[in-house]
């Protein structure tokens, strides 16, 4: 049996017999320590003081309880100090001692267990504390990132030595976020959760509180437990290294679902972890899986109006890019509804009928177009809805005001919604008028040179096939006759003639074709006219017209003599070709500003109107076909001739009146007069 310590009584009396007495009934039961100078004694019980000394004026400052002994009847103490139990007689000390002495260790007690209870309080407080402040941190983080960055800093190290939270995203586990106390060995948990993450070891505490929702507790972990987890030998190697001492995993979950594992852990030099660390693990787990619910949800919903905001940023770009395309093109564009109205058009549309787009889109095509033209769109739309085909390059000609003629090219294509569903029409129109017009021409420039090449055969026929003929009677023996000799030989002399004229005709215009302004020369106009006239006198005459001429004297122009006389004889030749016999024919030339104006007038059939802008078009002919000896070349070759020189040349003419041809040329300066 163990022997409970006695305890220490004080004894302090200045009566040695009294002293004795106590001592004498005390010594039994306790161990006394005696004199003034015990006051500065360790583990004192209680004291046992002499009345008198009790009365000197240090004593009641003793910090035991004390006992006064006094004699039976001696009157009230004259103190009344709480440290003073009572007074006795000294027979009656041993009991009064025990009654203090048991009053006392009640006191003690009673201390003990309530400063036990402030402790605990002071403890609960202080987890109260912990969780409340770390939950505050969660609910303030904006994204996840942050709300398991403040679970780690409340764990780390006020519950473990570190820590690694593990979340299920999307069915599967994400890499685990990690925090050391030493940050020297974060990298080391990073690697360790990798592996765990890649290996999926159904066995890892991890994955265990996933499928059980329970918390585990290990305070101290076998080695088996290394050899056990570690899956591959790299695995072993990082938790030894990690000294994996104690550890617990708690599961993180929110509203009945476990959202993914808090693993805490410290090495065997660490302090030892406890239930209690479990529980307070547990709670701050609680907290966190509110809060990392919600941080998901918030990242889901950011993600979610991000996503939104992306597609509606990409949206509105799209529709920026086509309006740019739609206003950037030439062609005219219009969006419509089956029932003629326009959804959508660009900038060229709107333009062609003269109005801004904002003015058109919404409005029906009637609001704009002729009621005629807009219901011949509306049917050609119908028919491209109902067939569901393109209707592709259909050709309109536009009659415009003022006469104006405008070709179109058109095509029209069902317009579909989201669905596939036919609900309109886009019409491409673009305005090919120019390139109808370069057709036409290139058309007919094509038919005019087949026309030249065959009639210039047939120019070329005619007067050969004349030579040849009389060439071979002569052979034949006409030769012998003189008369027919010379007949003949005036024939083949004048085909020659005509040949050589035509060659002469395509030799200038060829060489005129892309040359070069001649060099600057002066030419009498008056000589070249009448030249040019008595050449063609006896033509004239034959037709019975009266040739005038008519030019001012001393008129000169800065062209060679021989083209000014290519061309007015030309235009004398078509004179006299051209009016009916009795006619007349005017050859004038006058001064006109720093130009000369030569007009060559003539009273025959005239020129129709529509055929005016081409009379000088190369191989143009009025009457096709019934002009033998007509290539359809001089006038343009008479045009070309006088451009040469930076001149010009046009026509005025009316059916059955006549024609005026005018040409305005440089003019040189005059000679001066001869003294
Ligand atoms: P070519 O070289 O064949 O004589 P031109 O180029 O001189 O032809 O003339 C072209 C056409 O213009 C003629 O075929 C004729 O129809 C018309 N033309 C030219 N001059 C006259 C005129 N003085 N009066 C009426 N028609 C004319």
């Amino acid at each position: 049996m163990p022997t409970i310590p006695r305890p220490r009584i004080l004894v302090v009396s200045s009566s040695a017999r009294l002293q004795a007495r106590i001592i004498d009934q005390l010594i039994e039961r306790y161990e006394l320590v005696g004199g003034r100078a015990a006051e500065r004694l360790q583990n004192i019980a209680l004291a046992v003081v002499d009345e008198r000394d009790w009365l000197s004026s240090d004593t009641p400052k003793m910090p035991w309880p004390v006992v006064v002994v006094r004699t039976r009847g001696a009157g009230p103490l004259p103190t009344a100090d709480a440290s003073v139990r009572a007074e006795f007689e000294p027979e009656e000390l041993t009991e009064r001692i025990e009654t203090h002495l048991a009053l006392a260790r009640l006191r003690q007690s009673a201390a003990n267990k309530e400063s036990a209870l402030v402790d605990q309080a002071g403890r609960a407080r202080e987890r109260l504390t912990f969780l409340v402040s770390a939950a505050e941190k969660m609910a303030n983080s904006v994204s996840l990132g942050e709300t398991l960055g403040h679970l780690c800093g409340a764990a780390v190290p006020r519950l473990a030595q570190w820590c690694t939270i593990t979340l299920r995203e999307n069915g599967r586990l994400a890499p685990p976020v990690v925090a050391h106390e030493s940050p020297a060995k974060v990298g080391l948990l990073e690697e360790l959760g990798r592996l765990n993450f890649q290996e999926g070891d159904r066995r890892h505490p991890v994955h265990r509180a996933l499928s059980s929702g329970r918390a585990e507790f290990v305070a101290k972990a076998p080695e088996s437990f290394i050899t056990r987890l570690g899956g591959s030998e790299r695995h072993s190697e990082l938790l030894r290294e990690l000294g994996v001492g104690a550890f617990m995993c708690v599961p993180l979950r929110s509203r009945g679902k476990t959202l993914g594992a808090m693993m805490l852990g410290a090495d065997a030099g660490w302090r030892p972890l406890c239930r209690t660390d479990l529980v307070l693990a547990e709670q701050l787990a609680t907290r966190a899986g509110a809060a990392i619910e919600r941080a998901q949800l918030h990242h889901k919903v950011e993600a979610e109006l991000s996503e939104r905001q992306r597609v509606e940023t990409a949206l509105l770009r799209q529709e920026a890019d086509h309006t740019l395309i739609l206003d950037t093109v030439r062609a005219m564009i219009w969006y419509k509804d089956a029932g003629n109205r326009v959804l959508r058009c660009n900038r060229a549309a709107a333009q062609s009928v003269g109005k801004p787009v904002s003015e058109i889109e919404g409005r029906r095509v009637e609001e704009f177009f002729p009621a005629a033209r807009a219901r011949a769109y509306h049917l050609n739309d119908l028919a491209v809805i109902a067939s569901g085909q393109a209707k592709i390059g259909e050709l309109e000609e536009l009659k415009l005001r003022g006469g104006v003629k405008r070709w179109m090219q058109r095509d029209t294509l069902p317009y579909r919604n989201d669905l596939g569903a036919i609900v309109g029409v886009v019409v491409i129109a673009v305005d090919v008028t120019e390139r109808k017009r370069a057709e036409d021409l290139a058309v007919a420039k094509e038919r005019a040179e087949r026309e030249f090449v065959a009639n210039v055969s047939h120019e070329f026929r005619t007067p050969v096939a004349a030579i040849k003929g009389f060439a071979q009677t002569l052979r034949d023996g006409a030769w012998r006759d003189d008369a027919e000799r010379t007949r003949f030989l005036n024939i083949i002399e004048t085909n020659a003639d005509r040949l050589d004229a035509l060659v002469g005709d395509l030799l200038t215009m060829s060489k005129l074709e892309g040359s070069e302004p001649r060099a600057s020369v002066a030419t009498a106009v008056q000589r070249v006219a009448l030249d040019c006239a008595a050449k063609l006198e006896s033509r004239a005459k034959r037709k019975r017209l009266n040739v005038y001429v008519a030019v001012t004297r001393g008129l000169r122009v800065k062209m060679e003599p021989e083209h000014l006389a290519q061309a007015l004889e030309h235009l004398l030749d078509n004179a006299i070709k051209f009016t009916p016999p009795g006619g007349w024919i005017r050859l004038g030339a006058r001064a006109s500003k720093r130009k000369v104006l030569i007009v060559v007038e003539d009273s025959g059939i005239g020129i129709p109107s529509t055929h005016l802008p081409r009379v000088f078009d190369r191989f143009f002919r009025v009457m096709k076909g019934a002009q033998p000896g007509s290539p359809g070349v001089g006038l343009h070759m008479v045009k070309k001739l006088v451009e040469a020189y930076g001149g010009s040349a046009s026509v005025r003419s009316r059916l059955a009146r006549g024609s005026a041809f005018r040409l305005t040329l440089p003019a040189a300066a005059r000679r001066a007069p001869k003294k």
